[in-house]
């Protein structure tokens, strides 16, 4: 596996808190260094660790787990955030017909990647072009047919072209426009003005839907630096980082690329063709720290968040303060056996009176559609829902995929509710009947 020694370690950490005794500050200082040891290990850079397990200590000890959760998952959830944040945004890449351009220094693994690649978008049913724009070497080329071989794509190549950009200009009036095009670059033994010019050219005649930077991971931390140059000097949509496989300081190169800025989309994680991943940090934070427990409780956590909230915007109905966000989380929480569910029943539109089962099913498309209007807002709009009008109103149908009608519906929809509520805030023996059904934890502010 890859970043197995971190991975060990981290596991250990977690074992820790779940099998010790209270999670109190010496059990926190002792999980710290654990995972700053752990860090370190993996090449991490020695000011982000700290700052990491910092953060790690402070949050243990100043944020309340949500109401339901235990400590102990609290603090696992707080350290697997930390690390998961230090990895980066995930960034979408579509598997469509696109214009790939592979940069990198000699060696780190180009050539291979272009074939990589390749084979990743043949299995989705796109063909593929590969480009030999390494004009430099003549291996090159013939390693780059050679893949191509292998893949099943198409390849071009001139071996009599000494211009990369002339390969490539010639390459694009061969292969149609449904192909994807991935064109393998020559290296440099560093970022010289040579290859930048080269790069440069390439590039304004390819015209390149993806830049990216391919990177050797046993650089560690300096891989980072390598990223910002690159990415200063041409301009990068990614990076795939490289040899994760072998490399133990995997951690530091992770993590240095992602604080350059440039997201990490694919790691490399051997020799043959298909050993490629998608990078994704969630998932990839999930294994290293050992997947099903943390998806497990993460859920449960979404859970618990939501229910808060819910409880929020009860609280908030209750007392005639209803925005739109709480009608968000009112939304948000349907389904859910909440404390809205039990309050909804009282109101008009979705009223007491039975629904049979067509009614139900209109009611709940039209929630959805509600829903997707709501996300659409902006956070001031949420607030105030006065700021809802006029142009707004087609730009947030639009934004949404819903038409206008069904905006205004849904400020008729928050109108008639907060009405509702304004009863209910004002309706002292309702309010206790409310109350004693939301049962503790909701009592409303005064
Ligand atoms: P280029 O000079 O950047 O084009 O690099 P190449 O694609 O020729 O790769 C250089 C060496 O790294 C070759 O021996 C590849 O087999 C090896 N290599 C590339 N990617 C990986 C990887 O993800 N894991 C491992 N273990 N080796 C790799
Ligand atoms: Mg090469």
């Amino acid at each position: 596996m890859v970043l197995d020694a971190l991975g060990k370690s981290l596991r250990g950490v977690l074992q820790k808190i779940a099998r010790g005794g209270t999670v109190d500050d010496a059990l926190i200082g002792e999980v710290v260094r654990d995972i700053q040891r752990a860090l370190l290990q993996a090449d991490v850079n020695v000011q982000l660790a700290i700052d990491l397990t910092q953060r790690v200590k402070r949050r243990a000890k100043e944020e309340k787990p949500p109401a339901g959760a235990s400590v102990r998952d609290f603090l696992i959830r707080i350290i697997y955030e930390e690390i998961r944040s230090i990895l980066g945004k995930e960034r979408p890449f579509e598997f469509k017909p696109r214009r790939i351009l592979l940069a990198g220094l000699f060696g780190q693994g180009k050539t291979t990647t272009a074939g990589k690649l390749a084979r990743f978008y043949q299995k989705k049913g796109i063909r593929v072009g590969l480009v030999a724009a390494d004009v430099h070497r003549p291996a090159a080329i013939d390693q780059l047919e050679q893949l191509a071989k292998k893949v099943g794509c198409e390849f071009y190549a001139d071996r009599a072209q000494p211009k990369a950009e002339l390969v490539v200009r010639d390459a694009l009036a061969r292969f149609p426009p449904h192909f994807a095009i991935i064109v393998d670059t020559s290296g440099r033994s560093g970022i010289d003005p040579d290859l930048i010019a080269e790069l440069g050219r390439v590039r304004a005649v390819l015209q390149p839907d993806e830049t990216i930077l391919v990177l050797d991971a046993a650089m560690g931390q300096t891989a980072g630096r390598s990223a910002k140059a690159f990415h200063d000097a041409v301009g990068l949509t990614g990076v795939v980082l490289t040899k994760l496989d072998g490399s133990a300081k995997g951690g530091g190169a992770l993590s240095a690329v992602a604080a350059s800025g440039a997201p990490i989309l694919f790691i490399g994680t051997g020799e043959h063709l298909d050993e490629l991943e998608r990078f994704d940090p969630t998932r990839f934070v999930s294994r290293l720290l050992g997947m099903g427990d943390i998806q497990t409780l993460l859920e449960r956590f979404e859970e618990l968040v939501n229910k808060d909230e819910a409880q929020k915007a009860a609280e908030h109905l209750m007392t005639g303060r209803f925005t739109l966000r709480d009608m968000r989380s009112q939304l948000a929480s349907l389904g859910q056996m909440g404390p809205f569910s039990k309050l909804l029943s009282l109101f008009p539109t979705f009223g007491g009176a039975k629904m049979d089962e067509s009614q139900m099913e209109a009611t709940q498309s039209r929630l959805r559609r509600y829903r997707a209007i709501l996300d659409s807002l902006t956070p001031a709009e949420l607030d105030d829902p006065h700021l809802v009008r006029g142009d707004r109103i087609h730009r947030i149908a639009r934004g949404s995929g819903q038409r206008t009608q069904e905006v205004r519906g849904l400020l008729k929809y928050y109108d008639q509710t907060r009405k509702a509520a304004h009863g209910i805030a004002s309706n002292r023996k309702l309010r206790r009947q409310l109350e004693r059904q939301l049962g503790a934890g909701a009592e409303p502010h005064a």
